[in-house]
């Protein structure tokens, strides 16, 4: 134990980082060590447990908040506790709080809820995604938090898939530009700094790309499936967006629950250990995704100390969740007394560790304050979201021909219809990650600005704005509205809840659209992560607006429609006819699209405009 007043050279600010990390290694235990790679959910956790196991990690899985409605101080709070709890422990090595903080602060209360990934993929604007990830970041440090699991770093290469809406794009080049949301989160690396774990400064915080790799190529899509790729496919599609994530210095990399040609990600030397290690150079910690571990066997946890041993020995530094923690951390504690586990495997994953928490300053400032608690969901914050939902829609269809388009629409009418499941919706518009882990429903769930409200305040004052989700035959015949606005589109899901095969707009939406679309001049603007089936109601449409899931600031949308801003979104994915197609994504032979990757029309020259790559 050591004495009061020893000089503890790991503490000491002034030494490099490396001589800190050793120092600090020749003092630890290995279940002090084993104690770092672990990562826990919150929820079931203690002060005492944190200081007993000393517990390198903790996170707020989807939606694991202190309590619904938990103002900024309040996380604030609950942070400081556990790191309080971290801080007694005999070497006092601070735990590092981590959250899917994956389009803004999406679990936090009245925090600023940005476009999810696809809307920023159409925007084709590495500059605002990297403003993005800057107001993130802060909104994240502000509540005490300073890890952010994101971003998510997919190729999605077929809208099946449950997770395409966090995926910015089929094209890996797109993704690889998005990639600069990096230096929004973590910082710009200084110029003499190549791919190193870098976090500057106490408004930022550590990213995390993911999931490692080929997460977005399952077979139909199909969550956590596997992914069949050569050589070739994977160093062109789903690897590069790691390289240029890596060069950005991201801190941290998180394993797919995928598998690829049949090997689990979980479970996969090669690419953990030497490609991504070795080869790229990875210089940061790898962490499981939750559970990761127990899933390497089928049913979960059926085999756990291969489990555990396929995990650790392929290269995971930091375990996400395992099923049962004083299992996992005995687990591991015989496979290296047992020397399955090398020491130096152990070693090497502290060590990226602590490279991450020294490089954050949390050794220096383990707990966190409230200067930042004014800037979640800050007036800033919400128009740079605004900005972002401007540039992410996408114009697919503006009447029946370029000399008869429908959009903009005029601000002054006598009466005008706002309909659909999607157009009153907070939670709909946010789309799933958002509050809870499969998002949520109505508006009293965040602050924000639904649709209606947007159109509302847009309009001319002597415009009448009637409201109706789902108006009868006879409600629109009676009414002479000028034209109306119906919103629709899929209910919110994450992960493998929203794997789908028939991609379809849910029923009640569609009933709507087809009632008022044959009544009254309509645009259909579509709230949805991924292209959906439109081609059997088009004709019937008089104009077609991708919105995406946009978040909190539905005065984006409005702001579009009424002509305030130029369309400017390009499909940043391929919008198939039929699900039969699928997959199907630029470049493909035999590519047939209802509307091709880069499509997206503009109102001031009406006519298709197909992005140059
Ligand atoms: C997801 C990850 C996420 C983690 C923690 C998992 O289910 O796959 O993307 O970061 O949960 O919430």
């Amino acid at each position: 134990m050591a004495q009061e007043g020893d000089y503890m050279l790991y503490k000491d600010p002034n030494k490099p980082i490396n001589t800190r990390i050793k120092d600090l290694m020749s003092r630890m235990t290995l279940s002090e060590k084993i104690g770092q790679m672990t990562q826990l959910e919150r929820k079931n956790m203690t002060t005492n447990i944190m200081k007993n196991y000393g517990i390198g990690s903790l996170l707020s899985g989807g939606g694991s908040v202190p309590s619904p409605e938990a103002t900024a101080r309040e996380w604030v709070d609950m942070v400081n506790e556990f790191q309080r709890g971290a801080l007694s422990s005999r070497l006092g090595i601070p735990m590092i709080y981590g959250i899917d903080a994956v389009h803004g602060h999406n679990n936090v209360y009245k925090a600023t809820i940005f476009p999810h990934n696809i809307g920023l993929g159409a925007t084709r604007d590495p500059e605002l995604v990297k403003r993005i990830g800057v107001a993130t970041a802060l909104e994240v440090r502000a509540t005490g938090i300073p890890y952010a699991f994101a971003p998510c770093i997919a190729v999605c290469r077929d809208p099946r898939w449950g997770r395409c809406y966090e995926s910015y794009s089929e094209d890996p080049q797109i993704v690889k530009q998005m990639t600069e949301i990096i230096p929004g989160l973590q910082g710009d690396l200084p110029t003499n700094i190549v791919g190193i774990p870098y976090v500057g400064g106490k408004e930022k915080v550590v990213a995390c790309a993911k999931h490692f790799v080929g997460d977005g190529g399952t077979i139909k899509g199909i969550n956590e499936n596997n992914t069949v790729a050569d050589w070739h496919t994977l160093l062109s599609i789903h690897m590069p967006a790691y390289y240029h994530s890596i060069i950005k210095g991201v801190s941290t990399i998180m394993v797919s629950y995928s598998s690829l040609n049949g090997v689990k990600m979980h479970a996969n030397h090669d690419l953990v250990t030497n490609f991504l290690k070795g080869t790229l150079n990875f210089r940061g910690f790898v962490i499981s995704d939750w559970e990761g571990i127990d899933r390497i066997t089928s049913p979960p946890h059926s085999n756990y100390t291969h489990s555990v041993l396929a995990g650790v020995q392929a290269g995971i530094d930091m375990i996400m969740v395992p099923l049962n923690y004083t299992e996992f951390i005995d687990t591991l504690t015989s496979l290296v007394k047992n020397n399955f586990i090398p020491m130096t495997r152990i070693d090497d994953a502290v060590r990226r560790i602590l490279r991450v928490k020294f490089a954050l300053g949390l050794f220096e400032n383990p707990l966190a304050d409230y200067k930042l608690v004014k800037h979640v969901g800050s007036q800033a914050h919400r128009e740079l979201a605004r900005e972002a939902v401007r540039k992410s829609l996408v114009l697919l269809k503006n009447g029946a021909n370029a000399n008869d388009p429908m959009l903009p629409l005029p601000k002054k009418a006598s009466r005008i219809l706002v309909a659909g499941s999607h157009a009153n919706n907070l939670g709909y518009q946010c789309g799933g990650w958002t509050i809870t882990w499969q998002g949520v429903e109505g508006n009293n769930v965040t602050i924000g600005t639904t649709i209606l409200d947007a159109i509302t305040a847009s309009v001319d004052s002597n415009t009448e704005v009637v409201y109706s989700q789902s108006p009868t035959t006879e409600f629109l015949k009676s009414n002479n509205f000028s034209y109306s606005i119906v919103v629709v589109g899929e209910l919110p899901y994450a992960e493998t809840a929203g794997d789908s095969m028939n991609l379809t707009i849910t029923k009640g939406g569609i009933d709507t659209m087809s009632n008022v679309c044959g009544n009254t001049k309509c645009v259909v603007v579509l709230i949805s992560g991924r292209p959906l089936v439109v081609q059997p109601y088009l004709s019937n449409i008089d104009a077609l607006v991708a919105a995406w899931l946009p978040g909190s600031e539905g005065q984006g949308v409005a702001d579009v429609l009424f002509g305030d801003y130029e369309f400017r979104g390009k499909l940043s994915r391929t919008w198939f006819k039929n699900v039969d197609q699928l997959p199907m994504n630029v470049g493909d032979k035999d590519y047939d699209p209802l509307y091709p990757y880069g499509f997206g029309l503009t109102t001031t020259k009406v006519q298709d405009q197909v992005a140059s790559r």
